[in-house]
């Protein structure tokens, strides 16, 4: 029986070269370059994987953040995914994990009346906010089982899916009933590349919009008013020194002559 898939994915800078907004102490998106969260691309392809075995299924990507996140949506509709929602909205700016995660839960919710969700993929984390969490914390809004560290989907049937875990010390298989909420690792899969046709398609593609007003929730759920968390202080480390280039003809007389510097510098 076929499923319907929900991949959440996040548009985040393509560079690690961000600054801090020196008054809101967030990561500033401000002329950044950005794209679709790298570890989310292993979440899309393992719902496309998925939909390749069990004919009908539908994949659709979800995210919440400006209009630019349709870059990282357009991205996995060029995939093979079908078709994408953003939510976006100035209520939603400054939200922590605990806010963006009860818009996305409320989010799935919405999709749910129309068409039922039975999965919800996730990435491991962003590159730049790098919680990991937010997975889980959908699964706790919408009260649905979850895995993380996901590095196998075992099987997947219409009532539920069974999914390798990764551990500290192993690994371990569970088993959830669906609908539920798994936050896969990169080891997972190797993401496939678009086509020339899939990128062109996703350029004139639809992409659904929800607002506040969509999702049932209040200004002040949202946000920074509806956020738990608060930063204190946020620094972005300092550069890097350049390097040195050891010149030399031949290896043995590069080692030497990195091995004198070395003692030189009394590093060894
Ligand atoms: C007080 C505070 C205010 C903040 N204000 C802002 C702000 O104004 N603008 C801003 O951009 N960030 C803001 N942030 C950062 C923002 O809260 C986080 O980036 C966001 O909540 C997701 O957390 P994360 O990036 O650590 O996700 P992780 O937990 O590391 O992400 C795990 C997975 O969840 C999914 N996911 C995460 N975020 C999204 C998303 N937005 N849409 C779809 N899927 C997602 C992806 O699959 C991702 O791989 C703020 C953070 C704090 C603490």
């Amino acid at each position: 029986m076929p499923i319907n898939i929900v991949v959440c994915v996040k548009d985040t800078p393509e560079s690690l070269g961000v600054s801090i907004d020196p008054k809101t102490r967030h990561v500033s998106h401000e002329g950044v370059k950005t794209a679709i969260n790298p570890f989310d691309e292993y979440a899309v392809e393992e719902a496309l994987r998925i939909k390749e075995k069990l004919a009908g299924t539908t994949t659709t990507v979800l995210s919440v953040g400006p209009a630019q996140a349709e870059g990282a949506l357009r991205e996995a509709l060029s995939r093979g995914v079908e078709s994408a929602v953003l939510v976006s909205g100035t209520e939603f700016a400054g939200s922590d994990t605990y806010a963006t995660s009860r818009v996305l839960a409320a989010a799935i919710r919405k999709l749910d009346e129309t068409r039922p969700v039975h999965l919800v993929l996730f990435g491991k984390s962003s590159n730049d906010g790098s919680s990991g969490i937010v997975g889980a914390q959908v699964a706790a809004w919408l009260g649905w089982p979850s895995a993380i560290a996901v590095k196998k989907v075992d099987s997947v049937t219409d009532s539920s899916v069974a999914v390798v875990r990764l551990l500290e010390d192993g690994m371990d298989t569970v088993k959830l009933g669906l609908p539920a909420c798994v936050s896969t690792i990169k080891e997972i899969n190797e993401p496939r590349l678009p086509s020339l046709k899939g990128k062109l398609a996703a350029k004139k593609a639809p992409i659904q919009k929800l607002g506040l007003a969509d999702l049932g929730l209040k200004a002040e759920e949202v946000g920074s008013a509806g956020s738990l968390a608060r930063i204190a202080s946020e620094t972005t480390p300092p550069a890097r020194p350049a390097g040195m280039t050891v010149e030399g003809k031949t290896a043995a007389e590069k080692a030497a002559k990195l091995v004198d510097i070395l003692i030189e510098r009394k590093l060894i």
